[in-house]
């Protein structure tokens, strides 16, 4: 029987893998594979796939006895390769020992770097360079590594040391200390872990490697990683894969560096190279910010580094080799990519190659680019977008009319103007979001623990860190408003305060950053929302050639109708006129219909707001020329209008001239067990026939006036929560009198469309008898959702995390619809509505109409339209397209 194979090799000599394997060797590990294939600078190494992850939890957090075995095998291959052997003091072999999950997930699980040192090898290694510096700072790095990753320890202990050492030396930066510094440093550190833990640090490179690869396995299950993943919508199941991969050094001299490079600028998408760098250091100090990273050539110049001397100065050759290398990268991946390279003694070498975080408008930036230079065609690169990164784009800045003292300026790591309250710890922020507030983390850098603070804030501005630290890429990622390296901010945690231009700073203070230009300013600062470039405009046409599905908004006044025109929506898929009536000049009005004791009364109140709804649909037609609107009748139970209010209910009992008791005993008589399945929707229609008759004369009526002037109008009337065909008939016959009645009045023509909404089980299963009565059926999937779990859509966010961090839901289902039950309704609801009426438009105004994954399945059912709120219009579009290709494919 064949074995499994749990591992696969990468390097010049031998690669198993490739690009499009990332489901199991994981991102990172697909690509060293792609690249060793390319032949490009690769150190070797071999990758544990991620199914292992799954089996070390079945095994109780042991590894399979099998893949210990390969995992063997290919360390004396590596050995071979290397000609290095593990453990041996006159040419030890070190190792890498990385995470990479099939979906990026920066800096959330563990990596442990120079596995294999012991005080033996570090001795060997010393003589061997002639470096013993460079040697024993290695060997202390692993310690600390390996005692935060594999031990637990929490490290900070060990970083003060670090501290309290340099001080003693009168130094400032790590580079200045010596090798007996380090040596020192390591001894101080095993005593340190020793006395924590009881344990003796391991010296046997095997142990370590095992404990290692166990810890990345752990990893996957730390909270960060969890917290991260639920944010980012991954499965918890995909699992990790490792990546063992022989050491490259950065730090053995001044001939050596380490450094991040994005093919081109992924703030802007502007073609140039665009990178920083370290000398004589580890990976880990680029992208943790601890130094401040240097420009790897002029472009990457910025306020805060360019004194500093530049790759291309520092070493002309490697410089040359890495632009040969990123053009390659980048013609091969057809994207921008984003790369980690270190060089060892004037050697380069790559050790991760991927698609490039960036901004949205970066994004769109370097596919406009792409496809001119010929590598893209227009749909290839509307696939590589992620609809959902187009919201970025909309993101407001300050509104340049507006008197700002800006305070400090860092590195505009990630766009959008924000403001905020400041908090200087994640635990902070998360609180004041939970109390509705707007948060500006401030922090010196972040780091992963930090993530949940991030997601609760609006923007991160930090003290220290690159285009490339933790907070830039996160914040990028995450689409949050992001300035870093704001070095003349002095934060002080223990006293939660921050020193700015003179001025103490404390948590609660308001705080604005432009994200756009690195700006920090004092206090709250109006902004405006993001305008629309050019290549915006050309890449959503692209979009719009492909997509089959038209997109509509769901708005409610003119300035919604306004957004949603602006981004390209085509028509109003749901105008909730029930919205309209929370104005305080309509509201007594309203109250007065739903207080009526008789038809009478309710007339008298229904002539009340007949004039107002009118107005509402006259500037809303208006907006829309030429696109339909659909208007929803009535919608939500009656109580939802009640007075809570003591000078309300006054007001009430005032213009109904009845006794406040009286008007207690009619609020109680209005009380419902279950409102949401109670007397709403059409049910309202079928009891009061004369609400719906006034909406319906408003709606007719301002359409004729918006024709009179010459607009074109098209009306679409919708009849919410019909369960029985019988309901609609009812209601229909009687609104069609109504619409004849006032075209009769006004001696007018009109063409318009009745339907109804498709959001009851009942409804969708039944749509076949009743679809000769409706011009059009528009999805309800909200209430589709809620009635067909029989899930509260206001009471489930209470429940719903643990059913998705157990996995029994892989998602939301009120936020990407459930094909497997809701979709299948509304495919029965589909198929039987176009048999009985071939006629029959389709569409969908639920929330899910904005949600990528969602349309894919509104495209493949074979709806003509889906609606969205505004700002989601662009995804929708883009999404849209995307369901388009994927189908022609
Ligand atoms: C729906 O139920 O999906 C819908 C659009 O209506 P509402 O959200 O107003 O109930
Ligand atoms: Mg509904």
């Amino acid at each position: 029987m064949n074995k499994k194979k749990w591992v696969y090799e990468f390097g010049p000599d031998k690669t198993d893998g490739n690009k499009d394997m990332s489901a199991e060797l994981g991102g990172k590990g697909s690509n060293l594979a792609e690249m060793s294939s390319l032949k490009l600078p690769v150190p070797p190494g071999f990758t544990i796939i991620t199914e292992a992850c799954a089996s070390y939890y079945e095994l109780e957090n042991k590894l399979d006895e099998e893949l210990k075995k390969q995992v063997l095998d290919s360390i004396s291959s590596l050995e071979k390769q290397t000609g290095k052997k593990i453990g041996c003091s006159n040419s030890p072999l070190l190792v890498s020992v990385r995470s990479g999950a099939p979906v990026s997930m920066p800096g959330m699980m563990d990596t442990v770097l120079n596995l294999g040192l012991n005080p033996s090898v570090v001795e060997g290694i010393s003589q061997k360079t002639n470096n013993p510096r460079f040697a024993w700072d290695s060997y202390r790095r692993f310690i600390q590594m390996y005692a935060d990753v594999v031990m637990g320890i929490n490290t900070s202990i060990l970083d003060s040391v670090l501290e309290d050492l340099k001080e003693a030396r009168e130094v400032q930066l790590d580079t200045e200390l010596t090798a007996d510094d380090f040596k020192e440093l390591s001894e101080v550190y095993k005593n340190i872990i020793s006395n924590e833990t009881g344990l003796v640090f391991p010296d046997d490179p095997e142990d370590q490697l095992w404990s290692a690869i166990e810890a990345v396995f752990g990893s996957w299950q730390n909270q960060r990683a969890i917290k991260y993943r639920e944010l980012n919508n991954i499965s918890h199941k995909i699992g990790t894969a490792v990546n063992i991969q022989s050491m490259v050094f950065g730090n053995t001299g001044d001939n050596s560096a380490t450094g991040v490079c994005f093919t081109r600028d992924p703030s802007t998408g502007d073609k140039k190279f665009f990178g920083e760098y370290l000398v004589n250091a580890q990976g880990e100090d680029v992208v943790a910010g601890i130094r401040t990273p240097w420009p790897i050539n002029q472009d990457s110049m910025n306020d805060s580094n360019c004194k500093h001397s530049t790759l291309e100065e520092l070493m002309p050759k490697v410089f040359k080799e890495l632009t040969e290398v990123y053009q390659k990268l980048e013609l091969h991946y057809k994207d921008m990519q984003d790369i980690e390279f270190t060089v060892e003694d004037g050697k380069l070498y790559l050790l991760q190659t991927r698609s490039g975080k960036r901004t949205a408008a970066a994004a769109i930036k370097i596919m406009i680019d792409l496809v001119a230079e010929g590598v893209l065609s227009q749909q290839e690169a509307l696939m590589k977008i992620e609809p959902e990164t187009l919201n970025q784009l909309l993101h407001p800045r300050i509104d340049p009319d507006v008197e700002k003292k800006v305070i400090a300026i860092g590195l505009p790591a990630s766009p959008g103007a924000v403001s905020g309250e400041i908090a200087f710890s994640p635990e902070v922020a998360v609180a004041k979001f939970e109390a509705g507030k707007d948060v500006i983390l401030v922090r010196k850098e972040t780091s992963p623990e930090d993530i949940a603070g991030m997601a609760s804030s609006k923007g991160i501005l930090t003290a220290r860190g690159g285009m490339t630290s933790h907070a830039a890429v996160v914040a990028r990622g995450m689409g949050k408003a992001c300035v870093v390296a704001c070095s003349t901010a002095m934060i002080d945690y223990n006293n939660k305060v921050m020193l700015l231009d003179g001025k103490n700073y404390s948590e609660g203070d308001f705080l604005t950053i432009d994200g756009g230009n690195g700006e920090v300013i004092a206090g709250k600062i109006p902004t405006i929302e993001g305008e629309i470039s050019e290549d915006f405009s050309t890449f959503m046409s692209w979009a719009d050639k492909e997509r089959r599905l038209n997109i509509r908004a769901n708005a409610d006044s003119e300035v919604d109708s306004k957004v949603a025109l602006k981004f390209g929506a085509k028509g109003i898929g749901l105008c909730r006129t029930e919205h309209m009536f929370f104005d305080p000049e309509r509201i007594l009005a309203v109250r007065e219909m739903i207080f009526a004791q008789d038809k009478e009364e309710r007339e008298v109140a229904l002539q009340k707001i007949l004039p107002f709804q009118r107005d509402d649909f006259i500037s809303i037609f208006k907006a829309m020329n030429g696109y339909p609107v659909n208007i929803r009748l009535l919608d939500p139970p009656l109580h939802e209008f009640l007075p809570h209010e003591e000078k309300d209910k006054i007001n009430l009992t005032k213009s109904l001239d009845i006794a406040e008791s009286e008007l207690e005993e009619r609020i109680s008589s209005l009380h419902e067990f279950n409102p949401m399945l109670g007397h709403r929707g059409c049910r309202l229609g079928v009891s009061y026939p004369e609400i719906y008759r006034v909406q319906v004369r408003a709606i007719i009526e301002a359409a004729i006036e918006v024709k009179k002037d010459g607009g074109v109008v098209l009306p679409e009337i919708m009849i919410p929560l019909i369960s029985i065909g019988a309901e609609l008939l009812l209601i229909k016959e009687e609104l069609e009198q109504e619409v004849k009645k006032v075209l009769f009045e006004q001696k007018q023509d009109l063409d318009y469309k009745l339907g109804t909404m498709i959001e009851l089980p009942r409804a969708a299963i039944t749509a076949g008898s009743f679809a000769k009565n409706a011009d059009f059926f528009s999805f309800g999937t909200n209430d589709l959702t809620q009635t067909t779990y029989g899930l509260s859509r206001d009471d489930a966010g209470k429940f719903l995390p643990e059913y998705l961090s157990h996995e029994i839901m892989p998602i939301d289902p009120f936020v990407s619809i459930d094909v497997e039950g809701v979709g299948y309704l509304v495919k029965i609801a589909c198929e039987q509505g176009k048999k009985a009426n071939p006629d029959m438009h389709l569409g969908i105004c639920g929330e899910h109409g904005g949600e990528n994954k969602s349309i894919q399945f509104f495209h493949d059912v074979g709806l003509d339209y889906i609606s969205c709120s505004p700002y989601r219009v662009p995804v929708a579009r883009l999404a849209a397209a995307q369901a388009a290709i994927r189908s022609e494919k």
